[in-house]
């Protein structure tokens, strides 16, 4: 079967209204033009009957495969479905199997199912359902035939982490096997921290000839991956996909925190935990941030002691030894009191090794000597305490954000057995290290 092109459609007042990034959008272009197909258009609407059926109108125009997301959900305002049953003048059935399935997830969650989820079982007659594994909302796929030839019309749900997971386990492989194609796609995904996209992209420049694989980035901030997608025969594919991630790999090395789908605070947490490390946190200018990513991972009792929230230089004093005196020479953004700080946090708990963060987030605060931005950082293990300060960029939640990232990528380094200090991230002045 010929499938050549495809139309992404992304439905939702969220989108149209402005307070919601179409990553959805981004995600699909991406994986569809990996695959080799060519993304003819993507048209986003709110969640309005007439604009919906009109994008889908235009997207069967333009392209044999149309995939759309959002507007599948319980609610009046989801009406993906109704709009494609009438465009493909099919009428709606009901799916036992699903309804039953949705019913099955309520009662787990102890909860009463409102009436409205099983509006999600209805489907445009022929269709395949789509599942959904981490929700209740399933997609479905439709293949009609038209005048101008087939149309394949592929419905997904909106939220983003049920939507790509169904990418992968559905709709790419159902797309392989129908494109008949004799090669196959495989791809790896590289995590990085600490250059930007246009960096990376000018060190991996030449790195793989176009007939070896096709490099892809996504920034998702503070996280940047780096793709490579190989299409070989099946036989082939696993060892020239090695090869090309390994080419890959070489130019981007000293960026990579991980290989796959996986956060810093993941990789953190599997390095404390494999060498038996533990760390306390004293976090001033992030408010907390930190901890909270570390303890947003499963399991983070094992290798997280505390987390010392020190905001008032009172704080800084009683709760952590801060001397009264370090302050009042270097100020409380600084890397004597960031190393005070992480010291005694250590000290607190007895942790193998002690973070802090001191610093900046702005918009107001900032002086010439340390204008808003400015982080310092200090890890303080038995192997000496290393400090360094920086020069962060951008509004206050992306200054927490970022020193969150570069605090944990420092942790990540320090558990790997190798100089925190050497991050990535270019750091102002000298690195200090005792
Ligand atoms: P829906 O499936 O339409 O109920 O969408 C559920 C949620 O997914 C929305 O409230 C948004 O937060 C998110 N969402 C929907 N469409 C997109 C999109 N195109 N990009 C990113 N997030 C989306
Ligand atoms: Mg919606």
């Amino acid at each position: 079967m010929s499938i050549e092109r495809a139309a992404i459609l992304s439905t939702g007042d969220e989108l149209t209204t402005g307070r919601t990034v179409d990553t959805n959008a981004n995600f699909l272009a991406d994986r569809l033009t990996a695959a080799g197909i060519e993304v003819a258009t993507i048209i986003a609407v709110g969640d309005e009957p007439d604009r919906i059926a009109w994008a889908w109108g235009e997207g069967m125009r333009l392209a044999d495969l149309v995939i759309s997301t959002g507007g599948l959900g319980p609610t009046a305002d989801d009406r993906t479905t109704e709009a494609v049953a009438r465009l493909a003048n099919r009428r709606l059935v009901w799916n036992e199997e699903v309804a039953t399935r949705i019913r099955q997830i309520f009662a787990a969650m102890n909860r009463p199912m409102p009436e409205n989820n099983l509006k999600q079982a209805w489907f445009p007659e022929g269709a395949e359902v789509l599942p959904n594994p981490l929700g209740t909302a399933p997609g479905f796929r439709l293949s009609i035939e038209t005048g101008s030839g087939w149309r394949h019309l592929i419905a997904l749900p909106g939220v983003p982490r049920e939507m790509t997971r169904m990418v992968e386990d559905s709709v790419l492989p159902w797309l392989a096997q129908a494109r008949g194609k004799t090669e196959v796609y495989a791809s790896r995904v590289f995590q990085t921290f600490g250059a930007s996209e246009s960096a990376l992209d000018e060190l991996v420049a030449g790195a793989l000839p176009e007939t070896e694989g096709r490099v892809a980035f996504r920034a998702a901030f503070p996280q940047i991956s780096v793709r490579v997608t190989v299409a070989a025969p099946p036989g082939e594919v696993e060892q020239r996909l090695a090869r090309a991630a390994e080419r890959l790999r070489q130019r981007i090395a000293p960026y990579v925190y991980a290989e796959g789908e996986t956060t810093m605070e993941e990789v953190v947490g599997q390095l404390l935990r494999e060498r038996h490390k533990t760390l306390a946190i004293a976090e001033s200018c992030t408010g907390g941030l930190i901890g909270h990513r570390i303890t947003n991972v499963p399991g983070s009792s094992a290798y997280l002691l505390g987390v010392v929230v020190a905001y008032a230089n009172a704080v800084k004093q009683t709760a952590l030894g801060v001397s009264a005196a370090t302050l009042a020479r270097f100020g409380a953004v600084s890397e004597e009191v960031a190393r005070e700080m992480a010291a005694g946090v250590r000290r607190l708990t007895g942790a193998d090794a002690g973070l802090a963060t001191t610093g900046i987030a702005g918009p107001e605060g900032g002086t010439p000597d340390k204008p808003v931005g400015t982080l310092c950082l200090a890890l303080d293990t038995a192997e000496g305490c290393f400090s360094r300060r920086y020069q962060l960029w951008g509004n206050r939640e992306w200054i927490k954000l970022l020193a969150s990232q570069l605090a944990l990528d420092w942790v990540r380094r320090w558990a790997l057995g190798h100089d925190p200090t050497a991050s990535g991230w270019q750091a102002r002045g000298q690195p200090r290290a005792s």
